[in-house]
């Protein structure tokens, strides 16, 4: 397998800039910090910029489609009121394993206790894909918006260098997770079972079956039978 990272931004573009440090910095960081983790376990990868270069759309999807990935992640920062904050994703429109792989990488990022916001697609007024590098990959593309640089509690934690490998790693968990749930799609025994409880809104997401569970999420799913039962 191999994954092109996209750090979003670069050179003349800054990104985001709040509370002292700059989007394109902070995406780069992650990209390397994620590069070293996916190679460590056998990925290839390649970046589209492994410098603070500034980078015209073009050449950026050039780029991308140039490297021969799987999948292409691109590492942002958000930005907005200075209350909002949390993780984002973003995946292509009619992309069913880009959807999962946002999902799982929104998970993976929100366990780390920066809320859980959404993992959406959004459209331009020609109904395709808003964000180019999605629309232009000819790859399964998904955007991450880590958190939010212009919230301070959000900002805090991107400026700190564990925090951003804690992203980092959370990042490549829901790749790998992603991986395994489509190498059991439609083969694994307890598919069935697992389907069951989702339907019924004991979990919410797609979970690798042969993972193993913390008591925390064990103790979520029995709380969410007890409700059920209850009423
Ligand atoms: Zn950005």
């Amino acid at each position: 397998m191999r994954i092109c990272i996209d750090p979003g931004h670069g050179g003349d573009d800054p990104g985001l800039q709040a509370f002292g440090i700059t989007e394109k910095n902070v995406n780069l960081d992650i990209a390397f910090k994620l590069k070293q983790l996916l190679e460590h376990n056998g990925t290839g990868v390649v970046l589209t910029r492994d410098k603070d270069e500034t980078l015209e759309p073009a050449e950026r999807v050039e780029r991308i489609n140039q490297s021969g990935a799987d999948y292409t992640i691109s590492i942002h920062c958000n930005g907005g009121p200075v209350s909002a904050k949390g993780v984002e994703t973003v995946y292509g429109h009619n992309a069913q394993t880009g959807k999962e792989l946002a999902e799982s990488i929104l998970r993976e990022i929100s366990n780390l206790g920066i809320a859980r916001r959404r993992a959406y697609n959004k459209l331009n007024a020609k109904r395709e894909d808003y964000s180019f590098v999605i629309r232009e990959a000819q790859m399964t593309a998904v955007l991450v918006e880590t958190a939010f640089i212009t919230n301070p509690s959000d900002n805090h934690l991107l400026s700190r260098n564990p925090f951003r490998k804690k992203i980092a790693n959370a990042i490549a968990t829901g790749i790998y997770n992603t991986v395994q749930i489509n190498e059991q799609k439609s083969s694994h025994w307890a598919l069935p079972f697992f389907n069951q409880i989702k339907e019924e809104g004991l979990v919410q997401d797609q979970y690798p079956l042969e993972k193993e569970v913390s008591w925390g999420e064990f103790s979520k799913v029995l709380a969410r039978l007890i409700e059920k039962f209850k009423k």
